[in-house]
């Protein structure tokens, strides 16, 4: 007879050879002989082994209980510890706010309506100067009209400068990480420009940078939304003189949408690989590039006196 036709008695006085005790004879009422009598201290044995798994079990339950609450803990409070100093790096003063207490003013090259030009601290060379809105704006996206007019006479005053002493000049922004837009400006000798778009696109591809072009007059507001990070690539342009009929200088754009992360020191990077190529004087000061430097920039841009 099939034993799941069998009744729990029968089942428990089933004389079958070559099987095994039943595993579930705890749950039962009704017990085996064989398991009550001669067993009994092998099950003893047993239960004993399982009595100590048993608490073992507890044992190690608890401790992994109390170890989980200590990593959560921990955890809560890195957390509160980092929304905590993210809202007192808030409150702190800014360091490029013209009219901050931070702001270095020896650094400053020139002051105009709503953008100032300012020597890059670190700088790569000893053309590395930085465009800065003079109010607290995050990025070219935040910025209005006033303030986007202010920059694009900076970049043609700068590309003029540069191109008077036989240099040509790039500009490029990153909105990741930062709270107060800066621009970063960099000149090499023009000669050496055509390394310029294959470098930054190679090592883009080698870094999982997207570095799309664009059209020159594309309006960042109007292809991003305002949370939305991004790094922008203005190149001078490969092609003819690099004028416009207005005898401006043209820049090819190039626009990375930052997704998850973005290696924060990409243009510094690309470029040191540049002027690996190009003979340059690297700065251990930037007090020596301000003595040199700051007569020649100063007659060229007109600056406002700051006190
Ligand atoms: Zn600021």
């Amino acid at each position: 007879m099939p034993a799941k036709k069998l009744s729990l008695q029968e089942l428990a006085n089933s004389s079958a050879t070559q099987t095994t005790d039943c595993p579930y004879t705890n749950s039962l009422s009704i017990r085996p002989e064989h398991l009550q009598s001669s067993n009994v201290n092998k099950r003893k044995q047993n239960n004993n082994e399982f009595d100590e798994n048993e608490s073992a079990q507890f044992f190690y339950d608890a401790e992994h209980i109390k170890k989980m609450n200590e990593i959560n803990e921990r955890a809560m409070n890195e957390k509160k510890r980092k929304i905590e100093a993210a809202k007192q790096k808030e409150l702190e003063p800014c360091w490029f706010c013209l009219g901050g207490s931070k702001v270095e003013r020896h650094y400053i090259v020139s002051v105009g309506d709503k953008a100032y030009l300012a020597y890059a601290k670190g700088a790569i060379n000893r053309d590395h100067l930085l465009i800065i809105p003079i109010d607290h704006v995050q990025s070219t996206i935040h910025a209005d009209e006033k303030l986007m007019e202010d920059i694009q006479k900076y970049k043609k005053a700068l590309a003029k400068y540069y191109k008077s002493r036989n240099k040509c000049v790039l500009f490029y922004e990153r909105n990741f990480k930062t709270k107060h837009m800066q621009i970063q400006v960099l000149a090499l000798p023009i000669d050496k420009s055509y390394l310029l778009k294959d470098s930054f696109l190679s090592i883009a591809k080698e870094q999982d940078v997207y570095l799309n072009e664009i059209p020159q007059f594309t309006n960042l507001k109007q292809v991003l939304n305002q949370n939305q990070p991004f790094y922008l690539l203005e190149l001078p342009a490969e092609d003819n003189d690099n004028n416009n009929d207005d005898g401006d200088h043209v820049f090819d754009k190039y626009l990375c949408e930052i997704r998850h992360n973005f290696p924060i020191n990409f243009g510094r990077y690309v470029f040191l690989e540049i002027i690996i190529y190009v003979p340059l004087i690297f700065l251990t000061d930037v007090k020596i590039l301000f003595i040199e430097n700051m007569k020649i920039f100063q007659r060229f841009f007109k600056p406002q006196v700051i006190s």
